[in-house]
């Protein structure tokens, strides 16, 4: 049977304090950075629908100076492939955690 890692935004909503601190630590940016993040993609993805690449969130991350390996490492670990995917599997869940920024 294969191993089947559960991604880690899909535990967020069962996490207790301790886990989403260290959650947080382990962001490969910051809070506010990848909040701002979901808040470019959308306001993106309702001017043009998306082609399945990342090219906003490359956009984002260039814009903002952020390691664009670790945080691209980071969102397709957790379901983000491209730029809707980046919405629909962890915005989502972030914000049902975390609040609207
Ligand atoms: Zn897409």
């Amino acid at each position: 049977m294969p191993i089947i890692k559960k991604r880690e935004i899909e535990m967020l909503a069962q996490m207790n304090g301790e886990e989403i601190e260290r959650f947080l630590e382990n962001l490969p940016a910051t809070k506010d950075q990848i909040e701002g993040l979901f808040d470019f993609l959308e306001m993106k993805l309702e001017a043009q629908p998306c082609n399945h690449t990342n090219r906003f969130t490359m956009q984002y991350v260039m814009q903002n100076m952020m390691d664009f390996g670790k945080v691209s490492g980071w969102l397709s670990n957790n379901g983000g492939y491209c730029d809707c995917k980046i919405v629909s599997e962890i915005s989502v869940p972030w914000t049902a955690t975390f609040g609207d920024s």
